[in-house]
């Protein structure tokens, strides 16, 4: 079958909930992929930090054969010997005490909130059923009915109601108004360090700080989603890290899992995840043999391979060298670590067609909201291959000139 033939397949009996791009992967190693027709591409999105280790690193393929031939599901009815080792790895490596594992960022997500509710009539005795959770403007941290019911982008909402209360949405970056709109029925803040599919928005310098202040001042917890900044992307383990801030809860998923499975947690105190007891929470399949075992052994490569410190040299590199790029479409490039966004202004008719005319070139990536390119490279990225990207960026920018 070629390209074309698995479009229409797709179209037909796939549901249309996504605009990808035209093309079709079958194979993938390292920074590169393949489509059914051969073509190589660079993979400047490695599947929205999923795959932060690059395609099918040979480390974690390995876990996924042997722990895939010994055992791979138990659920919770029985205990497995890979969760305990993960959880204490876990939280020994960022730092917290309790960890709870869950599948996709949005059930992490969904996680946390019931924490923090919970924490907010067991601890801060809020009156039963007027507890509130205040989030951003802008934000994204999921599907699910609960999650979109915080959402300012209307697409994400429209038709999907009737909606979950109990929240309440403030500007990101005021810090000012997070103060504001706190009452003594406030369990918690939640927050993405940088918003990353909100077209990667940095908050103004200080933000997470003084945030983090005032939910303390005012017995909030603080919750970071840092299900795509976390684990190195933004150049730092936990990008909350560059701002000194310890979150109460932090939130983690996308390339926990290796990029070979998925696996999602939210980390906390004892205080705050010790509050739930059995049968309040769970999933069949979370912290199941196999995706504790693949998340141990993309931990370890994590940190063997430097890939951290990688993302914060390489990404540095590379926005500087954006930043040489003159165009008269670039409103702004800005980013840290390899999360990076090229902003353009209005008039250039939207970063689709400039992720089209990369992705025939050989580069991949997609635009995020209309106006903005993101550019995310596995975290193992080297100095040359970046500068084969920037010929390629550079190059399509140029043609948009005339
Ligand atoms: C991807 C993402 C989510 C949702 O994760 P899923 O695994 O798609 O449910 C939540 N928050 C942020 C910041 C994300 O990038």
């Amino acid at each position: 079958m070629d390209t074309k033939e698995f479009i229409d397949l797709e179209d037909l009996f796939g549901a249309h909930n996504y605009h990808p791009l035209d093309i079709v992967i079958n194979r993938g190693k390292g920074i590169w992929v393949w489509d059914v027709e051969g073509k190589k591409y660079l993979d400047f999105l490695s599947a929205y930090s999923s795959v932060n280790h690059g395609h099918c690193h040979p480390r974690i393929v390995k876990v996924l054969k042997d722990q895939g031939e010994k055992l791979t599901i138990t659920s919770r009815a029985f205990r497995n010997d890979q969760w305990p080792l993960l959880a204490k790895e876990l939280c020994e490596s960022t730092d917290y005490e309790m960890v709870l594992a869950m599948n996709s960022g949005a059930e992490a997500i969904e996680t946390a909130i019931k924490a923090a509710r919970k924490w907010g009539y067991q601890e801060k005795k809020i009156p039963q059923d007027q507890a509130e959770i205040i989030a951003c403007s802008n934000n994204f941290h999921g599907r699910t009915v609960t999650i979109i019911s915080f959402t300012t982008e209307p697409l994400y909402r429209k038709d999907f109601g009737p909606f979950t209360p109990g929240f309440v949405v403030v500007p990101y970056g005021d810090a000012g108004a997070l103060e504001a709109a706190i009452n003594q029925n406030t369990a918690a803040f939640l927050v993405e360090p940088i918003q990353a599919e909100g077209g990667i928005i940095m908050p103004p310098e200080g933000y997470l700080r003084k945030t983090k202040e005032i939910c303390e001042k005012n017995n909030v917890l603080f919750i970071a989603d840092e299900i795509q900044t976390g684990l190195g992307r933004a150049g730092k383990l936990l990008a909350c890290e560059y701002e000194e801030v310890k979150p109460d809860i932090v939130v983690i998923g996308k390339s926990l899992g290796g990029g070979c499975y998925v696996i999602s947690a939210a980390l906390s105190s004892r205080e705050i995840l010790g509050l739930f007891k059995p049968g309040e929470h769970g999933s069949t399949f979370g912290a199941n043999p196999l995706a504790c075992a693949l998340a141990r052994e993309a931990l370890r490569v994590l940190i063997e391979e430097k890939l951290v410190e990688n993302s914060e040299e390489m990404g540095n590199y590379f926005l500087e060298k954006l930043k040489t790029i003159k165009s008269k479409h670039i409103k702004e490039v800005r980013g840290k670590g390899l999360l990076i966004g090229i902003e353009l202004k209005k008039e250039a008719g939207g970063a689709r067609r400039f992720c089209e005319d990369l992705k025939e070139e050989g580069l991949l990536c997609k635009e995020t909201h209309e106006h903005v390119i993101r550019f995310a490279p596995p975290l193992i990225i080297k100095r040359e291959d970046l500068d084969w990207a920037f010929e390629k960026v550079n190059l399509v920018f140029q043609r948009a000139e005339n």
